[in-house]
């Protein structure tokens, strides 16, 4: 991912700010839970438990994953540099301004965790196809 990672909250309020739409346009990053229904407030637990175990897990099986399989999205002028992720385990990283062609592991510079690998498969797709490879999550350690 190569994305600053995000600590997961131990309280309902800090979930609910943590789990909230990041596409949303009238979020104010704050909730009062104060009267919020127990039912509700138990359902946002369990939907928390639920993200940092997947996080969790994400984090174990990419410090195992040998990144076989690989998407990439290439660099564009518009100042977006090549991404790629594992299929298998979706570890993501964004490449340097270097790493710019259709083929990111051909002409970056900069160190690489998914890249340079001459057994790697690589399937090139579009931004859109990309981010949706990306896991529900940030991945924590
Ligand atoms: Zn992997």
């Amino acid at each position: 991912m190569m994305s600053a990672h995000q600590s997961i909250p131990n309280s309902v309020d800090a979930a609910v700010r943590f789990l909230a739409p990041r596409s949303s346009t009238n979020w104010t990053g704050t909730l009062n839970v104060s009267r919020l229904n127990q039912e509700i407030a138990a359902a946002i637990e369990g939907r928390l438990h639920a993200t940092r175990h997947l996080s969790r897990t994400a984090f174990h099986i990419q410090a195992g994953c040998t990144h076989e399989i690989v998407a990439e999205t290439a660099y564009r002028s518009s100042g977006l540099s090549a991404r790629r992720i594992c299929l298998h385990c979706r570890l993501e990283e964004e490449g340097s301004h270097w790493s710019g062609g259709s083929t990111w592991s051909r002409h970056d510079y900069g160190k690489s965790i998914l890249g340079n690998t001459s057994e790697r498969i690589v399937t090139n797709v579009d931004r859109d196809q990309f981010y949706a490879l990306r896991l529900p999550v940030e991945v924590a350690e």
